[in-house]
């Protein structure tokens, strides 16, 4: 049986979390780093459609994403 241990270097995710002034929301999501526009478009769809906000996807990965070690 193959042994694929292959982590040496760190690994990273994206993390993000609901943070309009609506008190109680619990919306938090983490993600691969290589699924950063999958996260954005779900992120954007949750604001339009929980909170009735716009945001771009730029404006989503600037503010509200962070980057985590896992
Ligand atoms: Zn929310």
């Amino acid at each position: 049986m193959a042994d694929t241990h292959q982590s040496d270097e760190k690994l990273t995710a994206l993390e993000v979390a609901c943070d309009t002034e609506v008190s109680g929301c619990v919306f938090r999501m983490r993600t691969e780093v290589d699924n950063r526009d999958r996260l954005l478009e779900i992120t954007r769809d949750h604001v339009s459609e929980q909170h009735g906000t716009e945001y771009s996807l730029e404006e989503i990965n600037d503010r509200h994403v962070t980057e985590v070690e896992v």
